[in-house]
C-alpha cells in the first residue's frame, strides 16, 4: 500500500492519548499493530459513523473509510488551541 499524501496532524487528548485530525474529522486510536495504526472517528458512537483511517507508524494515511457523520472544523480549531496552550504550560 502506498501512502496517500494528505495533510494530517496529531493532537493529544486531555488524557494524553493521540488524536488524529484529517480533512476536518477527528479520530482516536482503535488499535495499533507493529506496522499500522487503525483510527476510528470520534463520532463513532454518537453518530454511528463508520469512518476510519489506517496509517503507518509515521501517521501517513494508507486507507480511509468514508464517514457518515458531518465534519466539525470549528470543534477541531478549539481542540488545536487547547493543545497549544497545553504545550506551553509543560
Ligand atoms: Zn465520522
Amino acid at each position: 500500500m502506498e501512502p496517500i499524501p494528505s495533510p494530517q496532524e496529531i493532537l493529544s487528548t486531555k488524557k494524553g492519548k493521540p488524536c488524529l485530525i484529517l480533512d476536518g474529522y477527528k479520530y482516536r486510536i482503535h488499535r495499533t499493530t507493529k506496522c499500522y495504526i487503525r483510527w476510528t472517528c470520534t463520532e463513532e458512537k454518537k453518530s454511528k459513523c463508520k469512518g476510519s483511517v489506517t496509517t503507518n507508524l509515521n501517521h501517513q494515511v494508507l486507507r480511509q473509510v468514508i464517514h457518515s457523520c458531518i465534519p466539525n472544523p470549528a470543534a477541531i480549531d478549539v481542540k488545536r488551541k487547547l493543545a497549544v496552550v497545553q504545550k506551553k504550560s509543560t
